[in-house]
């Protein structure tokens, strides 16, 4: 049975900011399922920290930088039962309110990159054998902030101290966790990974470039993001590694998890339905539109984004076509958190629209169930989507994604072509080309197919059908493990 480290910063439905957190806490147990031995790995920050139960003192953890010292716990964190759990205690390092990453200001933390240092060197460890009682064969790191396991672990290797194999997934290839030169000496890194070949990215330490470099296997989050992360236009200055290691380079669509996001079952709902009843769905939207001050208006397509609110995400095009949606008798609601620009033009929209548009500000899990629920569209026009899950809860939950075609968007929303209709294969709208009027062509079909109700009846039903299960996933990860143990 492979044995399987899974070491990330981010863990439903403890500590979440993006979909990192809806991977990290849904893959384990499908891995789970397919026969490996899993355990996490992770920093103690607050959420992680105090969940912690039943927990021993595996071994202290040395700085590299200097004085002072972590301890490796080891216990179990609620929602996994059977897969035991490593937490770096270091308040000093993580013990801090909030985003795990910056601070109020949004400012990222000086010392970041000890933070995750600390935690790839954790992860070697553990690969070395600092638990007796269990040891990795895989060791498989999440994102830059994990980037550093993958170096830890080749520098292990060429110590003879393990014989474990690194794998490392690219959430988002747009957040690298570079630092200036001088962070190298604190990192516990072997001299000579100061190279081109190593961690150096024009003159900086990347984390990023670290688990591209020294993964023994790369995965992305679908098959089209592979495929353009090794183009320049997506690639961020990392495309030319990635084309060298394209053999090594997987792209593995995430799954929906069925026991969080289920409108059948979903606790959060005003009614709970399915794709064979439902009739529920009109009741959750009639009690987001009171809930929110929207008009009472069954007639009226509720369109709604669930986001990080970042130019990722092409919502600046929402903005400027916002007037096309309000004329055509549309309505928006949006959650979401981030870029203050955004959340302004958000806020002013709703407060000059009332009855047709809602906004509100911050992360809210509960709210984000209810508007899938009660919307009839999920906007997701982002300028570029490694995955993207909120057009896949939109499926789901029988709200129509309206999609940029691009990563994860192409490879899981099809558009309401006259062909793709009449074969039941549309699921929802897709444009090509980042710019307003594709956008709002986009919005000009989506308003067209309102006007047939039971074409948009059909369209919702197939995309409610769509199964993005995490078992195939899980399946294509085991394949990739085992092909790293031959
Ligand atoms: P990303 O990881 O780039 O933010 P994804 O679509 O992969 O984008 O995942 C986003 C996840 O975060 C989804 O689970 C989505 O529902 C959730 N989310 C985003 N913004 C909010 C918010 N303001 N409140 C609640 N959940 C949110």
């Amino acid at each position: 049975m492979t044995q399987v480290l899974q070491v990330t910063a981010e863990l439903f439905p403890l500590l979440k900011t993006g979909g990192l957190a809806d991977v990290a806490g849904a893959l384990p147990a499908a891995l789970q399922a397919q026969g490996a031995s899993l355990r996490l790995l992770l920093p103690g920050f607050p959420a992680i920290r105090h969940a912690l139960r039943h927990e021993t003192l595996v071994a202290p953890l040395g700085y590299p930088w200097g004085e002072g010292r972590a301890a490796l716990l080891r216990g179990s964190l609620p929602g996994f039962d059977g897969i035991p759990a490593y937490v770096i205690e270091a308040p000093e390092l993580y013990d801090r309110p909030g985003n795990p990453y910056h601070d109020e200001g949004h400012i990222p933390y000086a010392d970041n990159h000890r933070r995750f240092a600390l935690l790839g060197l954790a992860a070697a460890r553990l690969a070395e054998g600092l638990d007796p009682d269990w040891r990795p064969d895989v060791v498989h790191a999440h994102d830059w902030h994990a980037g550093l396991a993958c170096a830890q672990v080749a520098a292990s290797r060429q110590r003879r101290r393990t014989q474990a194999r690194s794998g490392f997934t690219i959430h988002n290839l747009a957040y690298q966790g570079t630092f200036g030169a001088g962070a190298f000496n604190e990192l516990g890194l072997p001299p000579h990974f100061w190279a081109v070949e190593g961690v150096e990215f024009y003159g900086q330490v990347s984390f990023m470039k670290a688990g591209l470099q020294f993964a023994d296997a790369i995965t992305t989050v679908s098959p089209t993001y592979a495929h353009e992360i090794q183009g320049a236009e997506q690639g961020c200055g990392l495309d030319g590694l990635l084309r060298s290691r394209s053999a090594q380079l997987h792209g593995i669509l995430n799954g929906v998890d069925g026991a969080v996001w289920n409108p059948a079952t979903d606790g959060y709902l005003a009614k709970t339905y399915d794709a064979d009843r439902p009739e529920g769905k009109a009741a959750c939207k009639a009690a987001l539109q009171k809930t929110h001050g929207l008009a009472q208006d069954p007639t009226a397509p509720l369109f709604a984004i669930v986001s990080r609110l970042t130019e990722q995400k092409g919502l600046p095009l929402v903005v400027d076509a916002l007037q096309d949606l309000l004329d055509g008798g549309g309505q928006l609601i949006v959650l979401g958190a981030g870029d203050a620009r955004l959340d302004a033009a958000f806020n002013h929209a709703a407060a000059r629209h009332p009855l047709q548009v809602a906004h509100r500000t911050g992360m809210d899990e509960r709210l984000a169930h209810r508007i899938f629920a009660g919307a009839d569209i999920v906007l997701v026009p982002s300028r570029f989507e490694p995955c993207g899950l909120t057009q896949l809860y939109g499926l789901a939950y029988g709200a129509l994604p309206l999609v940029h075609r691009v990563g994860g968007l192409a490879d899981t929303v099809v558009d309401c072509t006259l062909e793709d209709m009449a074969s039941r294969h549309a699921t929802g709208f897709v444009f090509d080309g980042f710019h307003t009027d594709a956008y709002r062509r986009a919005l000009r079909r989506a308003f067209a197919l309102w006007q047939q109700p039971e074409a948009w009846a059909a369209v919702r039903d197939t995309g409610m059908r769509q199964r993005f299960g995490w078992n195939d996933a899980a399946k294509r990860y085991i394949e990739v493990y085992q092909g790293l143990q031959r």
